[in-house]
């Protein structure tokens, strides 16, 4: 469900007023880029550059394999020799074919993926050779009992009891069948030397981005939450994603923050995560005051806060503890998200707490309650709860009330 794919990418609009319509990260010194292109400007054509790399280890024989939730572990893939690339759907054009079939109620990223497998216009899902179907919530999973009439899936069972010996042993369990599947349908062995390359490039991958997301703790930072959202590509491993990374560091570490940067409210975001062309919320946010520092969801920090220890011991079993660690809501009882979310809020100076539910996703939804709690409560931060869909007929009421948030901060 995380950086997410499938949509044609489209000219994101610009959110920082000091420097449209060039991307505020390119506003820096160009000797600081140390090459031509802007990084954000590449990363902006992110679809293009993933279907290039795709098609390119397709021909060198390599398989793809689709994900679509953090807890599949991208580097059993890589060690195999496969391209992890992420499935989520965030177009709202392809819900409609999905309605003929799947419930409407259901969660907007559900059925803009089905969409997308109905209508056969995903060009990584229609180059899978394997999806995997993580059995992240009801809707999901059942949508991939429909999704495997037609595809290659493997269903991996995501673990639901937190700090649980049987539940994380289950997990550990889960992972070795993974890897033996992906063994044996690819015709590989997946050695210990392999695991430990693949794990040390998702851990540089984890690095680049928790580095980038870091800028965000400046008052102002140098670049706008939108900015920073777009560093992220549908597939990992990309060796020339990771330059522009390097790149962007250089570049943000040396730019000048944008002044009227320093006005916005900050938010912390947390919630859905924000799948490629499903970024309308975080628009808004930053269109009517607000300014993104954190995003506490799968498509900011979650998934990359730990890394996987690659010292000594069984890479596998390390591939287990940094996957069941990761605080999503399928997981109960959760206490490691209210944990990251004190910690973040305390780190990035956020000044309220923004939620974000996809309609019909209750686990984040019943979970709403608990983060509110903890926004008002404990940390004394206002807090907003938006949910919607990806229909954007709701846009002026969202705008209304995020200005609402914005006027309640200034006013403290
Ligand atoms: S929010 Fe939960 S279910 Fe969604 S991608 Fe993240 S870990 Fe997976
Ligand atoms: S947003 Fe919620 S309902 Fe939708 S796929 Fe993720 S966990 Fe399931």
């Amino acid at each position: 469900m995380s950086q997410c794919c499938g949509k044609p990418p489209v000219e994101p609009k610009p959110t920082d007023p000091c420097k449209p319509p060039e991307p505020a990260v390119c506003g820096g010194s160009p000797a600081a880029a140390g090459a031509a292109e802007c990084p954000l400007t590449y990363f902006r054509r992110m679809i293009p550059n993933c279907l290039a790399y795709a098609k390119a280890a397709r021909q060198q024989g390599r398989p793809i394999v689709g994900i679509m939730c953090e807890y599949a572990p991208r580097e059993l893939i890589m060690a195999a020799g496969g391209v992890p690339v992420c499935l989520c759907g965030g177009a709202n054009e392809t819900i409609p074919a999905a309605e003929e079939i799947l419930p409407s109620t259901l969660c907007p990223l559900i059925k803009s993926t089905f969409g997308y497998h109905v209508l056969k216009s995903n060009p990584f899902l229609e180059m899978a050779d394997l999806v995997v179907a993580e059995t992240t919530c009801d809707g999901k999973k059942k949508m991939f009992e429909l999704m495997a009439e037609s595809r290659p899936t493997y269903t991996l069972e995501l673990p639901q009891k937190e700090n649980d010996a049987d539940a994380r042993a289950h997990w550990a369990a889960e992972i070795r069948k993974f890897k033996r599947e992906l063994e044996i349908r690819f015709g590989r062995p997946i050695t210990h030397e392999a695991l430990r390359k693949a794990i040390a490039v998702m851990n540089r991958e984890r690095r680049l981005r928790r580095e980038l997301a870091a800028l965000m703790k400046a008052s102002p930072p140098p670049l706008t939450g939108r900015e920073l959202l777009d560093f992220k590509s549908s597939i990992s491993g990309i060796p020339e994603d990771y330059e522009q990374y390097e790149k962007a560091l250089r570049m943000l570490r040396e730019k000048r923050p944008c002044p009227s940067l320093a006005s916005r409210v900050r938010v912390l975001l947390t919630g859905v995560p924000l799948v490629h062309g499903a970024e309308r919320v975080l628009d808004i946010i930053e269109g009517h005051g607000g300014l993104v520092v954190c995003q506490e969801n799968c498509t900011g920090l979650k998934p990359i806060l730990e890394d996987v220890e690659l010292n000594g011991g069984d890479p596998l079993d390390a591939l287990a503890e940094k996957y069941y660690r990761i605080p999503c809501s399928v997981h109960t009882a959760n206490e490691r998200r209210m944990e990251s979310l004190r910690n973040l809020a305390r780190e990035y100076q956020a000044q309220c707490v923004l939620e974000l539910i996809w309609q019909a996703c209750l686990t984040y939804d019943i979970e709403s309650h608990r983060v509110k709690r903890l926004a008002e409560q404990e940390l004394g931060l206002p807090y907003l709860r938006i949910e919607t869909d990806y229909s954007p007929s709701d846009s002026a009421r969202i705008a209304v009330r995020v200005e609402a948030l914005c006027e309640t901060v200034r006013q403290r």
